[in-house]
């Protein structure tokens, strides 16, 4: 058990630290005192991704993405960047890590980990032994250092080629060089909102699909979404029996000799109970967001609803009669439809992302 003595020398040890490395945020001391992930993380974040811009670039060389990911997948990375590029074995696993708690072998890591990054800072400033004709590395890049945080000055190297980026007062980078430096240095220390996050279209027609899965129907689960014209939901409807009908009762079968043994005569397509659930006085000018193209029973709905448009995903039942009847009752009206082209094959709700601050609560593909 340890004392609170050295959780204190420890935060005393971190706080020197920052200041060498300029961390610009709060620090939540009362969080990293209780090992609490969420203060440690953005600290972890800024030493490695903002704090030596030489350092940052060999991650983005070596293809170790810290920006835009979930406290998970950055742990991951953060492991390996320990690994491969320090060979340094942490004293918590990616799972202590995350949770609360250790608080003071958080710290010591964290403080591990400004001073390697410390270290590889100064290493990736050090003056070239042998001059190349260029101080370009195999990427054709330069290794510029904005922000010195080491104590070594920039050597006055041997005559640089014509477009070096090296600091050093004597040179002269052409403008379109500077501009171009600038631009990777604000790429790396901007932390930048999500990029993955799901688009309108996208989240509409995933909210269609989280609602079929409160279908009880055993071979066909479809949901339909209602939007009005400022992106509000305004009905949600999945394919079930009639309310008050005893979905136990009825048959959920698609073929029987006789057709009142099948579920079709009975069951409301997920477009009549989006349209009939709705929240608003109408759905005057609104689009549905449906999982199916709808058949021509749903289409005389949706034109006398009012609806503008309906974006489709599946049309898996386009050479029917009804699918036929649908489009063209559809087109007469003047309704738009489109399919929908989704970016990402899978949207993963995952209920225990949320104990971990900042991550993602659903994973995407
Ligand atoms: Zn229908």
């Amino acid at each position: 058990m340890l004392s609170t003595g050295d959780v204190e020398g420890g935060l005393r040890k971190l706080e020197a630290l920052l200041r060498v490395i300029k961390y610009p945020g709060y620090v939540d001391y009362n969080g990293l005192s209780k090992g609490d992930p969420s203060a440690f993380l953005p600290i972890v974040s800024f030493a490695l991704t903002s704090s030596s811009p030489p350092f940052a670039e060999q991650l983005m060389a070596a293809g170790l993405e810290l920006t835009g990911k979930t406290d998970l997948h950055f742990t991951d990375t953060l492991y390996k960047v320990l690994r491969d590029i320090f060979n340094y074995k942490p004293i918590l696993t990616r799972q202590q890590f995350l949770q609360w708690g250790f608080s003071h072998r958080k710290i010591s890591f964290i403080c591990d980990i400004i001073n390697l990054i410390l270290q590889k800072h100064s290493q990736l400033k050090k003056p070239r032994v042998k001059c190349p004709r260029s101080h370009r590395d195999d990427r054709g890049e330069t290794h510029p250092a904005l922000t010195d945080t080491g104590t070594l000055h920039d050597p006055q190297p041997c005559q640089p080629s014509v477009s070096s980026y090296s600091s050093s007062p004597m040179f002269d980078p052409s403008k379109e060089d500077l501009e171009d430096r600038l631009q990777r240095i604000t790429k790396i220390n901007t932390t930048r909102k999500r990029e993955d996050y799901l688009e309108w279209p996208e989240y509409f027609m995933a909210v269609a699909f989280l609602s079929a899965q409160r279908s009880k129907d055993p071979s066909s689960q479809v949901g339909a979404c209602i939007v009005n014209q400022e992106n509000k939901i305004v009905g949600i409807g999945y394919n079930g029996m009639p309310n008050g009908c005893d979905d136990d009762l009825l048959p959920w079968s698609r073929s029987a000799d006789n057709q009142l043994d099948t579920k079709y005569p009975y069951v409301c397509h997920a477009e009549l109970n989006a349209i009939m659930n709705k929240n608003s006085a109408d759905v005057k000018g609104c689009t549905m967001y449906v999982a199916l193209f709808p058949c021509n029973e749903c289409a005389k709905l949706i034109i006398q609803a009012g609806l503008k448009e309906v974006v489709y995903l599946s049309d898996k039942y386009h050479d029917t009669p009804q699918m036929a009847a649908s489009r063209r009752l559809l087109s007469m009206a003047g309704i738009m439809y489109r399919q929908f082209k989704p970016k990402r094959t899978e949207i993963v709700i995952d209920f225990n992302s949320i104990n971990y601050p900042g991550m993602l609560n659903c994973a995407t593909k």
